[in-house]
């Protein structure tokens, strides 16, 4: 690419957009930005970015400058039917993302994780291993830092260990990482990709430039990611929950690879099935990268969980809080409802994302599930859900933190009350990560409520501004 003769419009000004264009004017082009948005922090990148030479469009000279430019970079958060990316596209122009970028430039071997659930732990770990074994590894893409802006630590030495979302794979075409691993897919995002194929076809891209020298770890137990070795060139390495695979596997007690064990599978300080997943999968990658067994062990022993992945986050009055904001799907739900130990009050709902909820009914008849307290814009669907697969034990309430207080008031001692919500939080939240903070913040307020109710007990306020809706149905 001759970044001095070319001319982007950088698209979407959060993290990887600001990355992009630092990267893009550090290399000599000319970059111009946009943001459907005028808020505070895109105001603020503007003034960031326009102070090394960058140029804002406003939204009327749009049409305008997206004549004089040459490439479209899109921030991963723009679907690529929006009309911005359809004019590059009606132009012949190209239409990359900061990944690109990123795959374009760097010199050191990547681990690419994706898959609908667990990239960001598998990251985390085997970020994790890698570092226990002395090497400069950083974690990049979704999460951690973009990769244009690791590039020069990384050199040629360092390891990318870098997280994949389907929707960076909609304008990434370069990457072609040593080690690609997919973790599994189920549904999810069909509001952005219309269709399961679509999605299937994009997680499977992880895969397209993959010669024989190249590694693809692919979970054995998902019949979807299970077809993806059919058609890529690389070599394949598998994991498994079930089954002596060629690749990763439990055995007596023990993590093994190729044969051979790896560490006591205790070693793994997190709980739930999906995480011993994600520690395979982080396994075999650390073994094709010729990790040794020590550094796996000592990552795994000391790895935590990430925040906002059921995650304890403080008892009150004998009932445990678990934020798994994260889980903004089914199958991340029914996870985490099949690894909390003890009976919970489960707190669903947000923004819908086009799928069925049935199947999590399944899950949840057969687990600790106690109630369901559902709120949230999809809170209906949701309700006619559970109705449906005749779990009944549900409380419609709205909104988020009344949803939160009910399920606490719901839950009895020794019970969890478990965030868990299978929805995208956009609906009233900016981020699954504000969902869950807000979540850990209800927690505070409970608690001073509860000590002050024990020091002096004193009436409810009253609230006549908010609309409160609580439904009760068993
Ligand atoms: P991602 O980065 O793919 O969104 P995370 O590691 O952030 O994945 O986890 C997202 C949610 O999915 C959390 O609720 C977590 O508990 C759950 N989860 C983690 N690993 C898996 C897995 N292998 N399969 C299903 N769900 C998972």
């Amino acid at each position: 690419m001759l970044f001095e003769r070319q001319t982007f419009l950088v698209a979407g000004l959060s993290r990887s957009g600001i990355s992009a264009a630092e990267y893009l004017i550090s290399k000599g082009a000319q970059v111009y930005l946009y943001d459907d948005l005028d808020d505070e922090a895109v105001r603020s990148a503007q003034s960031r970015l326009e102070a090394i030479g960058c140029k804002s469009v406003p939204k009327s000279e749009l049409d305008e400058k997206t004549e004089k430019c040459d490439v479209l970079v899109l921030s991963p958060g723009i679907p690529v039917d929006h009309p911005l990316p359809i004019s590059f596209k009606r132009a012949g122009k190209r239409i990359i993302g900061e990944c690109e970028l990123g795959a374009l430039a760097v010199r050191c071997p990547v681990a690419a994780v994706t898959g609908t659930n667990g990239k960001t732990t598998t990251v985390s770990m085997l970020e994790g291993m890698f570092k226990a074994a002395g090497k400069r590894a950083i974690a990049c893409g979704n999460v951690g830092r973009p990769l244009t802006s690791c590039l020069e630590e990384l050199g040629e030495d360092g390891v990318a260990v870098a997280e994949i979302s389907s929707f960076q794979l909609e304008t990434l075409y370069s990457l072609r990482p040593h080690v690609a691993v997919v973790l599994n897919v189920t549904e999810d995002h069909l509001n952005r990709h219309y269709t399961l194929d679509n999605y299937i076809y994009l997680k499977s891209r992880i895969l397209k430039n993959s010669a024989e020298s190249e590694y693809a770890v692919l979970n054995y137990d998902d019949p979807i990611v299970r077809g993806f070795a059919e058609k890529t060139r690389a070599k394949v390495i598998w994991f498994s929950l079930r089954e002596r695979v060629a690749g990763g596997y439990l055995s007596d007690g023990y993590f093994c690879y190729q044969g051979e064990r790896v560490c006591p599978e205790q070693e793994l300080a997190v709980e739930g099935n999906h995480n011993r997943m994600n520690a395979l999968a982080a396994l075999c990658a650390a073994k094709l990268f010729g990790v040794p067994d020590e550094a796996i062990a000592s990552a795994l022993r000391n790895f935590r969980g990430v925040k906002h992945r059921l995650q304890n986050v403080g008892t009150l009055n004998g009932v445990t809080f678990l934020d798994d904001s994260k889980a903004t799907n089914v199958d991340s739900a029914v996870q985490a409802i099949g690894s909390v130990k003890g009976e919970s009050v489960l707190l669903l709902g947000g923004k819908d994302k086009g799928y069925s909820y049935e199947p999590l009914f399944d899950a949840v008849k057969n687990s600790g599930v106690v109630h369901a307290v559902i709120y949230g814009e999809n809170a209906f669907r949701i309700l006619n859900a559970a109705l449906k697969r005749g779990f009944t034990a549900v409380t419609l309430c709205r909104p988020f933190d009344l949803a939160v207080r009910v399920a606490y008031l719901t839950a009895k001692r020794g019970q969890n009350v478990l965030l868990s919500p299978a929805s995208a939080s956009f609906d009233a939240f900016r981020s699954f990560e504000e969902r869950g903070d807000r979540f850990v913040e209800m927690l505070s307020i409970l608690r001073e409520e509860s000590e002050r109710c024990r020091r002096e007990p004193v009436p409810a306020e009253e609230d006549e501004e908010e609309t409160h809706e609580i439904v009760a149905i068993e």
